[in-house]
């Protein structure tokens, strides 16, 4: 196992050490700020008192811990002021007991008994702390917004990095994640486009854009001739070029332009069209 497993204390230190009461800093704990399973140490690991930003990030690093450990847990109680865990199997004396820090943000280790007994014949290589959401987070920093890597990949890199098998599907929901943390929900792309729309004609005089949707609300057809554009055409050779490919997006729509040759014999593009597929009916529309 080759990566490395530490603490994160970021920039947000100094905001949780104003929360604590002074004679508290001088404590042997740490503030967990923020978790990169990325950049932890080998022998990463918590110890009563330590602090956690929030109750997610305290479920997290115990998720890690579990993960590394090949064991899975339980949650016995979780509510708004504490939170208890203990090893998935009976009589294992493995246990955490967590509360919220006088009534604040902060959360505290307050028992944490990291010793196991389990038999090595259930020891977990599926841990169920291995969900979508914790292995986005292993793999995100392999990602850029254009990777291609399936969730086969994924699940042989989780396999040989953290030694756990996971199935197809969270592999495939774990890359649905990565890629909108990259690129953004594609949902709340398509909302901002009437947005889009109207400062681009701001800054682009002489603009045209359209956008519709279907009865629901729902994003059908978006147009834009940038107003430079409408400007060359004049300029240009009086021949348009139209065609139509597919968009590697969720939703699978189409891209539709118009373009012509100027006078240099370069493609001078025209104008641009997202249609939700390429059939007569977008195809008048786009004309
Ligand atoms: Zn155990």
């Amino acid at each position: 196992m080759d990566l490395e497993w530490s603490s994160v204390v970021d920039s947000g230190m100094d905001n949780l050490c104003s929360l604590l009461p002074s004679s508290s800093i001088d404590d042997d704990f740490q503030i967990l700020t923020d978790i990169h399973v990325s950049s932890l140490s080998s022998t990463f690991d918590l110890k009563e008192k330590d602090m956690f930003a929030s109750k997610e990030l305290l479920s997290k690093s115990f998720y890690y811990i579990a993960i590394k450990n090949n064991f899975e847990f339980k949650t016995v109680r979780s509510n708004s002021k504490s939170i208890e865990f203990k090893c998935s199997q009976d009589n294992c004396p493995w246990y955490v007991r967590a509360s919220r820090y006088k009534g604040g943000e902060l959360w505290r280790l307050r028992k944490y008994i990291s010793n196991h007994n389990c038999s090595i014949n259930v020891i977990q290589t599926t841990p169920k702390q291995a969900s979508s959401s914790l292995i986005s987070d292993c793999i995100v920093k392999n990602f850029s917004s254009f990777d291609r890597s399936t969730p086969n990949d994924i699940m042989i890199h989780m396999h040989t990095k953290l030694g756990v098998n996971v199935s197809y599907y969270k592999a495939w929901r774990a890359k649905e994640l990565v890629m909108n943390s990259l690129n953004g929900e594609a949902k709340e792309s398509y909302a901002l486009i009437p947005n889009f729309f109207m400062k681009l004609k701001e800054i682009n005089p002489g603009s045209f854009t359209a956008y519709e949707t279907d009865t629901e609300g729902h994003f059908k057809y978006c147009f834009m001739a940038i107003g430079a554009c409408i400007e060359g055409w004049k300029y240009c050779r009086p021949n348009i070029s139209v065609d139509g490919t597919f968009l590697k997006s969720k939703y699978g729509e189409t891209l539709l332009t118009a373009s012509t040759i100027d006078d240099n014999n370069q493609i001078f593009p025209l104008a641009f069209s997202i249609v939700d597929s390429e059939n007569d009916a977008s195809w008048r529309w786009f004309f």
